[in-house]
Formats: C-alpha cells, structure tokens, sequence
C-alpha cells in the first residue's frame, strides 16, 4: 500500500472501525489494526443518538442498522418504587426535530455493520492479531511499530490515529501519564428474550429506573427479539474488562425489596447470565496528540455510560477527524491540531454531563424527592430539549470543513459551560 495517502488507526472498535471508514470516504488510505484475533461480539446493547446516526446513515450505513435496530419511542424515567417521573419523547419526535433517529442496537450488530462496510472498502486493510506498540514520528510521517504473533512489523503512514480504547497504551506512549479512575461502581447487563419479560418491560422504550445507590436501563435490541438490560450499582470491585461473570444473587442483592417494586426485582431475576464491568473515566486530557499523531474514542476521553455518549463521541469524532484531514491532507499535524480543538471542548463536557447524571441517578431520598420534583414538573418535551447541545450536532462537511461552526445553532445558554 502506497504511504503518500495512508493513514494508520490502531484499535478497531466502534472508533477505529468508523474512522476508517470516514477516512476512506475523504480519498485515504487506511491501514486499520487491531490486537484482537477477530473482532469480538462482546457488550449488549448501545444506544445511537441522532447526533451518532446522522453520521452513520451519511457513511452508507442505514440500511444494514435498520435491519436489526429498535427505534424507541421515548425515554421512561420512573422511581425505584414504580412512580412515573417523566415520558421524553423520542421515535418520531426525535427524528423530526434532529433529522436523524435515536436508535438502540445490539453492540455486536453496530460492530458487524461497520466490519462488513469496512471489508467492502478497497482502501482499508484491516490487520487483526495485531498490536501496535510504539511508533516513532520521522520527516515522512510515522511508523508504527507492531507485533503479530511475536512478529515484528512496521506500518508507515502519514499520519496515526491512536483509537486503543479506555486502557490505551498509545495514549502513554504520548505522554499522558494518567491512569483512568475508578469511580465506585459497577455495570451489570444481561439480555433477556422479550417474551420472557412482563408486557410493562416489553415497550419499545428507553426505561430507566432510579433507586437509591443503584439504578436500572433497558431497552429492546435485535429487531426487538431481545431486551438489553443495564444494572448500575455502587460497588467496590474494580477489575478492568468487559466480561466478568457476575453472580445473579451478588446483584439482586443490591435492589432490595426495601427500594425496588416487586416487578422490577422480579423482571432482574429472570436472566441466568449477568456479565459485570467497572466503571472508569478520566477528567477531560489537555493534549490529545502530538505531531501526526492523535488519540479518539475512549482513548481521548474515556467517560461514565450516564449519558449513553461513549459510542457516539467516538463515532463524531471520526467525522471530524476525517474532515479535518481532507481538509489539509498536506499537513497531517496541522489537521489533527484542528481536530482536537473541535473536540476536546464538546467531549469535555458531555464527560462531565455524564458524571453528573451519574450523581443524580443515585441519590438519597430527601435529594431525590427534589430531583423528582424537577423532573415531574419539567415534563417530557422540555427534557428533550435540554440535550439540543447533544442530539442537535453536525459532523462539518468533508469538502469545506469549517470546524468554528461546529455547535448547533439552537445551542443556546447550554453551551455556555464549553469555555
Ligand atoms: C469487548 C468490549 C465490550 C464492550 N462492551 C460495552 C458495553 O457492554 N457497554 C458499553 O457501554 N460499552 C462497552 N464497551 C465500550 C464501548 O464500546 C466504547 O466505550 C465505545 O464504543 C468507544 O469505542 P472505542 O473504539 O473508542 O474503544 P473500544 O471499543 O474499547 O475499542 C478499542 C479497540 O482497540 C483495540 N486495541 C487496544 N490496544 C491496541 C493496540 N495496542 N493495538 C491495536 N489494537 C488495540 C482493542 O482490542 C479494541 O478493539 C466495550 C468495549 C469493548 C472493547
């Protein structure tokens, strides 16, 4: 492969996978690698806001997610106990006030979908088994060092886009000394067939329930044939990775009859298998790259699942990157400066929107009882359009890229906590 025009992205995740593809769509090259041996199906669900959407759908995706992903018809927040606090519309609603749907899709689905487009690509070459370990920036771009199998192997390109996830040994590589932190939680999911399920938890919604120390999401995935549900509880184990098994009683532990109506403990104990991870974040990093060379994804700004943003920042931000760099394909370095001044501020706060949730999500029953008043009171439409700042966002386009015109303009007073 050429190097004049390839780009190396290392980590082929919902990141490095939409990356690559964006970047191909500008006219490059792209060398993708990945450590994995093939590219796991491993997660459950992710939700797709129309901010995420918008750019899949312009990639040439919509047809493949249609296929098997849900349009919910709204966010349901209710108490632990089962009182209705909110109805925020979504389906239709959504689309037409955004432009793009506000899908939930099984994570393997979204994985496959981008695989499949980017195997079709004659511009990507996707390396798997393949770990990039180092790379060194020289007067023709940057090499990157790599291992398959304790082969060593070099891959040249003008430019490196370091997509290698939360753990990210790249990001050390550039400097960035800090480690993710723990923030005393842990997320439980399981997938349930819809039919096992109560009719009230078979909606096409969002739902999300809100418990003292511990909260609840589920949502349908694959055409609705299954219910992906996310337990989030207060916790001090800590092990890194997706995968962990977790004992079902350890779980039903936390959402005591004490908090929980009896049909939410009873829909909980109806998966046999819960996979557990820890949650971790970092606060916003200064510097995301040097020269030819940047981070993306969780990589860059690893945040809290609070928000349902983890996929969709990684996701705009390969626009981005790919529209800098078509931008000004003569100075990579210059491009990826850009880049990251587009980004860092709006990643910077969705990170801090989502720690926020996260706080108001467990609160204690006098807090509570204010939240749930605000909520209540607020009502569905109103809380749609607080998150206009997010949904309302659009990838510059590719040709003419004018990243100053980046937020939306129905921003409003919530951007003011960008600066
Ligand atoms: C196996 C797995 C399961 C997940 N499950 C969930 C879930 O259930 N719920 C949820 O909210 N989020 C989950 N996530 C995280 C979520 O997918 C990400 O937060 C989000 O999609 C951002 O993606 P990313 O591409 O930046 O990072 P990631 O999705 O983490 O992708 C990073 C990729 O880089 C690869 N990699 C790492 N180091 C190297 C290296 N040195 N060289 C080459 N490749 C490297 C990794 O193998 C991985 O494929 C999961 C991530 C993974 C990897």
């Amino acid at each position: 492969m050429a190097t004049s025009r390839n780009i190396i992205v290392a980590g082929a995740g919902i990141g490095g996978l939409t990356a690559a593809l964006a970047l191909a769509r500008c006219g490059f090259r792209v060398t993708l690698i990945e450590r994995a041996g093939q590219i796991e199906e491993a997660g459950a669900g992710i939700q797709l806001s129309p901010n995420a959407t918008r750019v899949l759908i312009s990639l040439g995706l919509a047809d493949r997610l249609r296929r098997t992903a849900v349009t919910p018809q709204a966010v349901v927040v209710n108490t632990a106990s089962g009182g209705r606090l909110a109805r925020i519309p979504l389906g239709n609603a959504t689309e037409a006030r955004y432009g793009a749907p506000y899908w939930s899709i099984h994570r393997g689905d979204l994985q496959a979908a981008l695989l499949d487009a980017v195997r079709e690509s004659p511009d990507i070459a996707l390396r798997l088994g393949t770990s990039v370990d180092d790379f060194v920036v020289h007067a023709h771009g940057v090499s990157a060092a790599c291992r398959n199998n304790n082969v060593a192997a070099d891959e040249h390109g003008i430019a490196l886009v370091c997509a290698d996830g939360l753990w990210s040994g790249l990001r050390h590589r550039l400097g960035q000394r800090t480690r993710p932190e723990f923030r005393g939680r842990t997320a439980w999911r399981a997938l349930l067939h819809t039919e096992r399920a109560e009719p009230a938890f078979r909606a096409a919604d969002v739902q999300l329930w809100l418990g003292r120390d511990a909260h609840l999401v589920h949502y349908p995935v694959k055409s609705g044939a299954l219910i992906n549900i996310v337990a989030i509880v207060n916790d001090r184990w800590s092990e890194p990775g997706w995968t962990a098994e977790g004992a079902r009683e350890d779980l039903l532990a936390c959402y005591s009859a004490w908090n929980w109506a009896e049909p939410v403990r009873a829909f909980l104990a109806l998966p046999l298998r819960w996979q557990k991870w820890a949650l971790y974040d970092l606060p916003p990093l200064r510097q995301w790259g040097d020269g030819p060379v940047t981070l993306l994804g969780d990589a860059a700004h690893p945040m809290l699942p609070f928000l349902a943003q983890g996929a969709a920042m990684a996701i705009e931000d390969a626009a981005v990157l790919a529209a800098c760099l078509s931008q000004n394909p003569d100075d990579p370095a210059a491009a990826m400066r850009h880049y990251e001044r587009a980004r860092r501020p709006r990643t910077a706060r969705v990170q801090r929107a989502a720690r926020s949730n996260g706080r108001a999500y467990h609160l204690g029953a006098a807090e509570a009882a204010i939240r749930n008043f605000v909520l209540r009171v607020a009502g569905g439409s109103m809380l749609l359009r607080r998150y206009d700042w997010l949904y309302d966002w659009r990838a510059p386009a590719v040709a003419a890229a004018k990243i100053d015109m980046l937020p939306s303009p129905r921003a409003g007073e919530g951007e003011r906590d960008m600066a």
